[in-house]
This record gives C-alpha cells, structure tokens and sequence, in this order.
C-alpha cells in the first residue's frame, strides 16, 4: 500500500500564512497529479472556508474524526479545487482543546485516525491553529514533516524558537520521526526593506532550512480565498499563484513526494 506523505503547517503566531499556504500548496499538489487531503484542524476553519466549503455546504469534521471516531469517508468532502479534498472544521473542534484533555492517547487521536485511512491519499496536508496546544500537537504526532510559514514581517523570529523545541522534543519522544524540513517566507513585499531584513536573517538562522521560493505580498491571493478559491484557480497569472506553483514544485523535489496513482510517473 501507498501510505501518504503527511505535513503539517504551523507556527503559533497567529496571521502568518498557514492557513494560505494549506490551501494553495495543496491546491498546487493537486494540480500536479497528486492526490490530496487537506485536514483543517484550526477551529477558525478558514482553510475550509478558503476552499469553497462555507458552513451551510460543510459536514461533520475534523472534530468528528478525532473526538468521536467517526470514519473519515464520511467526513471528506471535495473542495472547490478539482482532486483536492477535504476535512473540515466542524464547530465542535472549539472545545475540543479541553476535551481531549481526558481522553485516551490524547496525542495520538490524529494520527489514529490517520492511519485508518489507508492508502488513498498521497499527501494529507494539516492546517494548525495559532497556538501551541493540543489540537497542533495532534498534527505534529501524526506528521513526518512540518512546515513553518514565516510573515516577512517585524518580530517575525520571535516565538520561531519555541516552536522548534517542541519539534525537537517531539523527535525525542512522542513522533521520531518528525522533520522541520522547511520554513516559507510569506508576504513578502519587494519595495520594503523589512522584508528583505527578515527574510537575510531567516536564512542566517535557518540555513537552507529555509526555501529558496518566497510567496509575495499579493491581493489576489486573499481575494481567491474570500471567493472560496485556490489562487492558481482564481488568477493563474498572479505572482502570487505562480509563486505557490513553484513552492509546490520545491516541496515535491524537496520531500521526494511521490504519487501512487496509476499510468502516473513517479516523482
Ligand atoms: P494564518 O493561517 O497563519 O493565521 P492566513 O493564511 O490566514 O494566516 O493569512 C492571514 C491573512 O493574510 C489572510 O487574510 C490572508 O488572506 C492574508 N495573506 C496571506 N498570505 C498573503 C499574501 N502572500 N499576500 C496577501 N495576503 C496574504
Ligand atoms: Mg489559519
């Protein structure tokens, strides 16, 4: 069987571009071929909202997979993005911080839950939520690789290093198997020099930890998501959608992500 390959997008700093960059690096995967499952683990739910799934067209979710068990062919639902599916944000998944608390192998439940799928998904993405709580630490047990958006922005390094000693920490315990394998500079705006501050310090710290594709500060990339769209999808000619095309290119090339569909090539 081809198991997928799961990454998570997080940073606890709230306003980064987790959320953007889940839908359109799965939007982008999506376009390439590969099967994709985005799990929308952030009670804000915007990724679903952001992909076309609004609360009046939306099923149980995310909260339903992990807190009741439910099987996750009766949450996925398809997105606004052809190949691209999804599990969404149900309202239940606000509480569920707290709940999870009592619960059996409260860490696990994502990952649990995860391996009951099976294999018909290449990569499942997770879009976390601002903090660093339980429901971010479910996707970090259930992930082999996170992805760290970084907003070219002031302090924009503070509170990086909290989130890499939970990553580490979970490498020593919990999830050995987990990898920063990347931190994506977003927003970035060419005519400010902050931007290019941060984005030298970034890759002083970082090294080639950092990706060499950075997402530009673009109104079209918002816009796509109050419409319910990936951007490649809503203006494939914007920097913005062709700066998410090449950051999927990068993180196929990067992770080795293969698909397993058939008649497909591989890697
Ligand atoms: P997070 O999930 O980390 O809280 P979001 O992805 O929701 O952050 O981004 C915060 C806000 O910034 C959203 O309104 C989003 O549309 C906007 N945004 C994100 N990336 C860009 C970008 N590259 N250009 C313009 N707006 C962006
Ligand atoms: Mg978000």
């Amino acid at each position: 069987m081809h198991a997928p390959r799961i990454i998570a997008l997080a940073n606890q700093k709230g306003g980064v571009g987790k959320t953007t960059t889940a839908i359109n690096l799965a939007a982008g995967l999506a376009a390439d071929g590969f099967r994709v499952l985005l799990i929308d683990i952030d009670p804000q739910g915007n990724a679903s909202t952001g992909l076309g799934i609004g609360y009046e067209n939306r099923r149980r979710g995310t909260y339903a997979l992990i807190g009741e068990d439910v099987p996750a062919a009766d949450l996925i639902q398809e997105s606004s993005v052809p190949g691209l599916s999804v599990i969404a944000a149900d309202t239940e998944l606000a509480g569920a911080e707290l709940e999870l608390v009592m619960s059996e192998r409260r860490e696990f439940r994502l990952r649990d839950a995860i391996a009951r799928i099976g294999g018909d998904y290449d990569v499942i993405l997770i879009d976390c939520p601002p903090s660093l709580g339980l429901l971010t630490l479910n996707a970090l047990v259930a992930a082999q690789a996170v992805i760290v958006p970084l907003q070219c922005e002031f302090f924009a390094l503070e509170g990086i290093s909290q989130l890499v000693r939970t990553v580490n920490s979970l490498c020593k315990s919990l999830n050995p198997g987990l990898k920063l394998e990347g931190i994506v500079l977003t927003m970035y705006d060419r005519r400010n020099n902050l931007s290019e501050l941060v984005a030298a310090d970034a890759r002083g710290f970082f090294g080639d930890r950092v990706l060499e594709t950075v997402i530009p500060r673009n109104i079209r990339i918002s816009e796509a998501q109050s419409h319910g769209q990936a951007v490649m999808v809503y203006d494939a000619r914007s920097s913005g959608s062709q700066a998410y095309k090449a950051l999927s290119e990068e993180v196929i090339s990067r992770l080795a992500l293969k698909t397993g569909r058939k008649g497909k090539k591989q890697g």
